[in-house]
């Protein structure tokens, strides 16, 4: 069996542009599907993935390890940067489809699963509405409550929000007081059965990053996500340290490498890394197997299309550690008519059995595809009061 084609799909859905990658066999009807989706990179990663392909054409597409390797090393320039290792991981995930078909079982037998019966979704507020979820202002608080019961009313037990406004990176009293205030408003409304995220996007300096750490701590947040940039794994060693709610981060960090940093640091309890920037399901499996190590738990990062949705169910229904499952169910109105999922969602639970497809199990519905064709991402840009910018 021999790779003919590597093809990306470009599928605008508003905040973001779906990338899928599709790639062919020389067997009739043989292909896998991946997903590279990376906002604001469009272009780049549609170029990474043809940049690429000549490594791929005309090799086995079941040495998916080998094929990794390649991808990785044999460009000079190792896969590490974002926008080649999402490219990478949108090929990577469409090779293990391949095998998966090839096989007849779904992926996460390949990897000895299913490991558990079925996987709790969490939501945004608002469901992956722009306007809801990034856009609801941190004084107001009522707004916080109203989507947060929404979101049980809709069957979910968990949800997250944007509750921490982006900050200079040293500030007064204002925004913490805020951003207690909206969560303080979200558990009234939900109470204790329902758990809550944040995400504070990195926005905080470390200084601030540690205070609301410490005045969201008395609620019981499941996770704080994010409180300050990735790259300071120290810092987020500090607030992990500092606070009983577990700290959430992993979005930003394409390879194992940098994984053992954060984990060895102790900078999260929560690993969310993304099967769609770290390199697919083969470093993803690696960097699963060094997180049991440390007894760090797994939550992917999936606000992207339904290829990454169902490539991090797979992984979910492979991996011990593995306790939730991001999603959005409402980005664009027209999610559903894209693809033919393997799996199905109990809407009273919002939970999900495991998929009994072969691969991915998901059918891409081209033509729907193709009537979303690429336009530039909606612009989400910070500037702070004195015209600085700031972080998104
Ligand atoms: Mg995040």
């Amino acid at each position: 069996m021999k790779i003919t084609a590597v093809e990306t799909y470009v599928c605008h859905a508003r905040m973001r542009n779906w990338i899928f990658v599709k790639v062919l066999t020389d067997q009739p009807g043989l292909f896998g599907w991946g997903e590279a989706t990376l906002e604001w990179h469009t272009r780049g990663v549609v170029g990474a993935v043809e940049d690429l392909a000549p490594l791929l054409i005309g090799e086995d597409p079941t040495r998916v390890e080998h094929l990794w390797q390649m991808m990785w090393r044999q460009h000079f320039w190792h896969g590490s940067g974002v926008t080649r290792s999402t490219a990478i991981a949108g090929i990577d995930l469409a090779l293990w489809d391949i095998i998966g078909k090839t096989h007849g079982v779904p992926c996460h037998k390949l990897w000895g699963g299913p490991v558990r019966d079925s996987i709790r979704l969490y939501c945004h507020l608002g469901g992956g509405n722009l306007e809801s979820f990034y856009e609801t202002p941190v004084d107001n608080a009522n707004q916080f409550a109203d989507l947060a019961r929404q979101a049980v009313a809709e069957g979910f037990t968990a949800f997250k929000s944007m509750a921490v406004p982006p900050t200079m990176p040293i500030e007064g009293l204002k925004p913490i007081k805020a951003a207690e205030a909206c969560v303080a408003a979200m558990r009234d409304a939900v109470g204790d059965d329902i758990d809550i995220m944040v995400d504070c996007h990195a926005r905080p300096s470390p200084a601030m990053g540690m205070q609301f750490a410490k005045a969201l701590d008395p609620y019981g947040l499941y996770f704080l996500e994010e409180p300050c940039w990735p790259e300071s794994v120290e810092s987020l060693a500090a607030i992990n340290a500092a606070v009983t709610t577990p700290i959430a981060t992993g979005e930003r960090l394409t390879h194992l490498a940098a994984f053992r940093d954060m984990f060895a640091a102790r900078g999260c309890e929560i690993s969310q890394l993304d099967l769609t920037h770290c390199g697919g399901f083969t470093e993803a499996r690696r960097i699963a197997a060094l997180a049991d190590a440390y007894r760090i738990a797994l939550a992917p990062h999936n606000p992207q299309g339904p290829v990454s949705t169902a490539a991090s169910l797979e992984f979910g229904f492979s991996q011990p550690s593995y306790i939730i499952c991001e999603s959005v169910h409402n980005d664009v109105p027209w999610r559903e008519d894209v693809v033919e999922e393997g799996f199905t969602i109990d809407l009273q639970t919002r939970t999900v059995g495991p998929n009994a497809k072969p691969g991915l199990g998901i059918t891409i519905n081209e033509e729907e595809v193709k009537k979303h064709p690429f336009e530039q991402e909606v612009p989400q840009r910070v500037f702070y009061q004195d015209g600085a910018a700031g972080d998104w």
